[in-house]
């Protein structure tokens, strides 16, 4: 039986075969497997350069020093690290937090675990298209107020947030930004060496590296003080330890060198598959699209279909495989947190699909796939 057509890449995207052989290498005996802490020899020498080399890719994407790169778990990881650290070494300064009702659960469940802690956290609402309101968030920002956390590019909606106004306001304040950028690392340009955030969260399975590897950037150290979440040996300037996995860590640094040569590109072929994609949903009745075409990256396309149940749309798109909101949630089965934070009605929001572009999408599956979801609306509107 043929596949569905894959069109989730917002949820994780395949590792890129360049990238699946490279980590191959790292894994046996006649590979690289040694411990990258192992220096007094060959086979930890070798694994360590191979690591520090990943790290100069991640770095070079971001625009930063290989020294302001921490390796992590995943962006989920990082986050809490950057959060919960920053928070708790902040402390004496202040125990207030901003961010933004639309961020990702990641951000969400740690900002409610540091408000267990004491800490007060003002989650903000967002304009109807999902943009920061900057004049909220000026407001929001008080004398007490230690971090600001908003993520690049939002995995529902795709909304680009206007980041160089978001640290001005930061700058101004002199108060630390944390942004996730586990969905625009590799995807928009994003240049850490002229810019004021603080702490920078990435992940490598949105960008065709492989899951659980990740990394946060942290400008100043100070930033985070001695608040590290996992003790035990020291890696990573004391802020995370554990044996570095190679294997994850050569992918991610691969797949990192990859997108900085084919950002422009793929940007270029993703955008006009997108269109493609709502020109054609734009023709079906009772189609709307949430979020900012122009406004968004280039992957996701997040689109309501009046009066249908988007579970029972997915049901009937047997061969399109997409999602009705984050991969996270669709198991929680609860409306989407981000399109309610856009003012959009639980009904609205039900009947509402994520698709996601990615390097692997053809003119010819976009296409496919508009065919399939006409006939799919044709069942459940016409009942058979
Ligand atoms: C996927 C994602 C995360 C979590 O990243 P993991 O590496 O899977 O832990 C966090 N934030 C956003 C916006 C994401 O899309």
């Amino acid at each position: 039986m043929k596949l569905p057509i894959y069109l989730d890449y917002a949820a994780t995207t395949p590792v890129d075969t360049r990238v699946a052989n490279r980590m191959a290498r790292y894994l046996t005996f006649d590979g690289e497997f040694g411990n990258p802490a192992s220096i007094n020899h060959q086979y930890g020498r070798s694994a360590k350069s191979a690591v520090e080399e990943a790290r100069g890719f991640v770095a070079d994407l971001l625009g930063a020093r290989p020294s302001q790169i921490i390796w992590t778990s995943g962006a989920t990881e990082a986050i809490n690290l950057a959060l919960k650290g920053a928070a708790r070494n902040f402390r004496a300064q202040g125990s207030h937090i901003v961010t933004v009702q639309t961020e990702h659960k990641a951000v969400l469940d740690v900002c409610h675990a540091l408000e267990q802690e004491g800490f007060r956290v003002t989650y903000l609402t967002v304009l109807p298209d999902g943009l920061v309101d900057l004049g909220l968030l000026d407001a929001a920002i008080r004398p007490d107020t230690i971090l600001v956390s908003v993520m690049q590019v939002n995995n529902e909606t795709g909304i680009v947030q206007d980041l160089t106004a978001i640290e001005q306001l930061t700058s101004k304040h002199k108060v630390a930004l944390h942004v996730d950028a586990a969905q625009s690392a590799g995807k928009l340009p994003i240049d850490l060496h002229v810019s004021a955030i603080d702490l920078m969260s990435v992940c490598a399975h949105k960008i065709y590296g492989p899951k659980g590897v990740g990394a946060l950037y942290v400008r100043d150290r100070s930033t985070l003080g001695q608040q590290a979440l996992i003790h035990g040996g020291g890696h990573e300037q004391g802020l995370r330890a554990g044996t570095l996995p190679t294997h994850q860590i050569v992918g991610m640094g691969e797949a990192f060198r990859i997108a900085a040569d084919e950002r422009d590109r793929d940007h270029r072929t993703i955008t006009q598959l997108k269109h493609r994609l709502w020109s054609g949903l734009q023709k079906i009745e009772g189609t709307w699209l949430n979020g900012n075409l122009e406004k968004s990256v280039a992957g996701i396309l997040n689109v309501g279909f009046a009066g249908v149940d988007s579970e029972d749309l997915l049901l009937e798109l047997h061969d399109v495989a997409v999602s009705t909101g984050a991969a996270c949630s669709s198991f929680l089965q609860e409306p989407s947190h981000v399109l309610r934070a856009m003012g959009l009605s639980d009904e609205r929001i039900s009947s509402t699909v994520r698709f996601s572009l990615g390097r692997c999408t053809s003119a010819e599956d976009i296409d496919y796939v508009l065919a399939s979801i006409r006939r799919a609306l044709h069942a459940l509107r016409c009942g058979n």
